[in-house]
């Protein structure tokens, strides 16, 4: 399949999906070439079944609010790609779930996975439920109607499914009490667990520091450090707030955060107790970041994005195409010389392509944020072992498998810019073709 036959064949079977296009296109090239090498005559169909997701489950959520009515959210499972092993990828419960957003992120974990060198295959799940402005029991009402019909499809050697946007430790929590209570079991089919509940240590961290220990070994590859560096974070979750306190560690100066209201902006630089008082309860505020910004003097911009301010690094945290044409414009005039992805997708097809016309390394989100599900592959292996693991265990297997995703996108990426995106892409899909070819049609 050459990268016209892929474009034709998604506006077939999988109309309007832009989402899905666009990152299916983006990793069209490494498509084409993989194919032709494991599969020179199409004998395998290598390229539609790729493009298929093994199953779409989608289901009805009803639940009821805190006034007593019901409610009733759509939910999704993405069984995209079994062939490595067993599914694994987050939960996202955010009111802008749906198909082609699931299809993206579900593919791209595919390779994500694969190239962490654990054997996981990859899905990605969630419902258009929006956890803002709810309250806990709301949520936790959520929860429990999401595994009330999910818990049939997933299980420890099945699918394994962890968080994502709006699903952070709590909701895990909730899911997997609600999943305990349904099956009887405690065995691992969520990761992100508690650790008092077969979690494992570093898993909340593991997205943010994995990234940071990316962007090392990136500068490291180049006789560089990161002590004295300035950095671009978007974002105040997950990802951008356990990124923040890495690259804070290793000397950096982090100069931004953001959220969908604006952008805090701290031109000497955020530290690590400012970013502690951002996780701590702000009672009423409804705006953690402007409260930090206003604890700590810093400015917070209304409406902003990060990247109008000069710095070395820049790392999207965020969301899906939060960093356009104009924003990767302005960060090379700024004289930007790395973006790695903390978020799934988060610059533009435009925005790559103009960063990387530029020179620019653009080191994507499957390779750079691979040390969330890389530990939720540990947590796995500590619950089928029974066997707990301890925090610098997993922090030093993290370091290695960050070190070795690098390896290979130098190793397999060519010498452009896109290296890092040609590296990841290859080194991801000839692992799960080669699968998928060896186990037949
Ligand atoms: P969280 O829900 O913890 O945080 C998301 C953050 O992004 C919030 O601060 C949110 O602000 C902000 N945000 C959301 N939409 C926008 C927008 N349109 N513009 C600006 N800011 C926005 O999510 P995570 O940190 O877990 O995930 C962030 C990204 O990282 C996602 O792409 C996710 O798929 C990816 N990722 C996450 C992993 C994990 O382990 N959690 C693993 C690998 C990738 P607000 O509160 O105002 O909405």
């Amino acid at each position: 399949m050459n990268s016209s036959e892929i474009e034709a064949y998604l506006e077939a079977h999988a109309p309007g999906e832009t989402e899905f296009h666009q990152a299916v296109l983006e990793a069209a090239p490494d498509i084409e070439r993989v194919i032709k090498d494991l599969d020179p005559d199409g004998e395998h169909g290598l390229g539609a079944r790729l493009l298929v997701p093994e199953r779409l489950i989608t289901f009805r959520v009803a639940w009821r609010n805190d006034d007593g009515e019901v409610e009733v959210n759509r939910g999704y499972r993405v069984q995209f790609n079994g062939a490595v092993g067993p599914y694994k990828g987050g939960l996202r419960f955010a009111p802008s779930v749906n198909v082609s957003v699931l299809k993206f992120l579900a593919f791209e974990q595919a390779m994500k996975n694969a190239l962490t060198g654990l054997p996981l295959g990859a899905a990605k799940g969630g419902a258009d439920f929006d956890p803002k402005g709810r309250s806990e029991r709301e949520i936790e009402r959520f929860c429990i109607a999401f595994m009330t019909e999910l818990h049939r499809h997933i299980g420890p050697d099945l699918d394994v499914p962890a968080g994502d946007q709006g699903v952070g430790a709590q909701e895990i929590g909730w899911l997997f009490g609600a999943y305990r209570r349904i099956t009887g079991q405690h065995v691992g089919v969520l990761t992100g667990k508690g650790t008092d509940f077969g979690g494992s240590p570093l898993r909340p961290e593991a997205t943010g520091y994995g990234l940071v220990y990316f962007v090392e070994e990136f500068l490291k590859h180049r006789d560089d450090a990161l002590d004295g560096k300035s950095v671009l974070i978007s974002g105040a979750g997950n990802v951008a707030t356990f990124a923040a306190h890495k690259a804070i560690e290793k000397g950096a100066k982090v100069l931004t955060l953001s959220n969908s209201t604006g952008c805090l902006v701290c031109m000497n630089g955020l530290t690590a107790n400012a970013l502690d008082a951002l996780t701590v309860d702000h009672g009423d505020a409804d705006n953690p970041l402007k409260a930090l910004a206003d604890n700590i003097g810093a400015e917070f911009q209304d409406d902003a994005t990060p990247w109008d301010v000069k710095a070395d690094i820049a790392l999207p945290c965020a969301t899906q195409n939060e960093l356009d044409e104009d924003d990767a414009k302005t960060l090379i005039k700024n004289g930007i010389c790395l973006v790695a992805e903390g978020a799934n997708m988060p610059c533009t097809a435009k925005a790559q392509a103009t960063l990387i016309d530029a020179g620019i390394p653009l080191a994507p989100g499957k390779a750079a944020n691979a040390g969330g599900v890389a530990v939720s592959g540990l947590e796995m292996i500590q619950n089928a072992s029974r066997e707990p693991r301890t925090a610098e265990d997993i922090d030093t297997k993290l370091k290695a498998i960050m070190g070795r995703i690098h390896q290979t996108c130098v190793d397999q990426g060519g010498d452009g810019a896109d290296q890092y995106i040609r590296g990841a892409n290859t080194a991801g899909l000839r692992k799960v073709l080669s699968a998928m070819k060896a186990q037949g049609v």
